[in-house]
């Protein structure tokens, strides 16, 4: 019996979620996210739930060389770019799509000895201020790509920063218009809509949609379980109970007695740290289910181990299940309780963690 914690991928609950996405956007075509290794859920095992998306989206160009070796035929888009020349060498070998953000990329490109067609999404900047170029800058860069590339082979794309929010519809609004003063009635196919604008903002949908979290049955609304939006976690990150301490009042448990037992109480032991990628800074009161039912972390986790209240439930001791987030217990409660949100806790999933689908 090796270490008992471990990830299970449910893999159903992608292609559920999946399903979902097309529910709220019928018409475009689905640009699948699965940077960061799927968000931690692992990119094959990801991408081959995802199948029926139109295309993948991802930062690290040697992801997007595996995907392709992998057999996958769909677009595969890399979202900041290529850095050098040589990774335009790559991109046309294993025919991925890029976005283009800044003019050292179309320099590289107008110099690079193309073969075959390649595909460009151009990144605006409507207000997001992260990446893309400026409207002004829009005109000059597409009369720029004008001689290189045929309309069909450009799309242009923006990303937007408040989707998420209630509060966010004058400014989503404000980056439409921005969007749409840039496309100066050029009509090209277009880009805009992260999770959270899929379901909040019909509006946003274009031609490609591109969700990631949701994917992964989390939800990118605060305030909005992922249940009420019909996903499915992917991810379940379960383990066991490894030792029992009975605490007097007074005792402190782990490091710094972060947690002291205000009267007698017992304390389950639980495989499973920041090592695995179970948030350090996690307070006591960040809900955990033993036995299937909820109880509360103590004290402050430590690298292998954190520790769990076990008042009232006498029936709970070693080899007892433990769930940390997942079926039962959705990652974004556990996350908002540890001052964070849902994306960091799957992403961060430690390399040691043990999968199973
Ligand atoms: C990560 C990312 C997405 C997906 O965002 P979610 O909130 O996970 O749906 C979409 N577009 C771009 C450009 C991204 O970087």
């Amino acid at each position: 019996m090796s270490r008992p914690i471990q990830a299970l991928i449910d893999l159903s609950a992608i292609e559920h979620n999946l399903t979902v996405v097309r529910r709220h956007a019928p018409r475009p075509q689905v640009m699948a996210v699965v940077k960061a290794d799927a968000y931690g859920h692992g990119l094959l095992r990801a991408a081959d739930a995802l199948k029926r998306a139109e295309g993948f989206a991802m930062l690290e160009i040697d992801a997007a060389i595996q995907l392709r070796e992998a057999g996958h035929r769909q677009a595969i888009l890399l979202l900041e770019g290529f850095f050098s020349m040589e990774e335009l060498a790559w991109i046309e070998r294993y025919r991925l799509s890029t976005v283009i953000h800044h003019r050292e990329q179309i320099e590289m490109l107008s110099s690079y000895k193309r073969r075959s067609p390649v595909d460009i999404f151009v990144k605006i900047n409507t207000g997001m201020h992260r990446l893309g170029f400026s409207l002004a800058e829009i005109p000059s860069v597409l009369d720029a790509l004008a001689a290189d590339f045929p309309p069909h082979r450009i799309t242009l794309m923006t990303h937007l920063a408040r989707a998420d929010e209630s509060s966010g519809d004058e400014s989503v609004a404000a980056q439409m218009r921005s969007f749409e003063a840039a496309a100066g009635g050029r009509r090209l196919p277009c880009s805009l809509a992260n999770s959270a604008a899929i379901l909040r903002c019909p509006g946003t949908h274009g031609d490609w949609v591109r969700p990631g979290i949701m994917l992964y049955g989390a939800s990118p609304l605060p305030g909005t379980s992922a249940a009420a939006l019909d996903l499915r976690p992917a991810m379940t990150v379960s383990s066991r109970i490894i030792a029992v301490q009975a605490l007097q009042g007074g005792d402190g448990v782990g490091y710094g007695h972060a947690f002291r037992a205000d009267r007698p109480m017992r304390v389950g032991i639980v495989a499973g740290g920041y090592a695995d990628g179970y948030p350090r800074h996690a307070p006591t009161g960040t809900p955990v289910l033993v036995n299937g039912r909820r109880t509360r972390l103590v004290g402050r986790v430590s690298m292998d181990m954190l520790h769990v209240d076990l008042s009232g439930m006498e029936d709970a001791g070693v080899g007892s299940p433990v769930t940390l987030w997942g079926k039962g217990l959705p990652v974004d409660e556990v996350a908002r309780a540890a001052g964070t949100i849902a994306y960091e806790l799957l992403c961060a999933l430690a390399p040691r963690m043990r999968i199973v689908t």
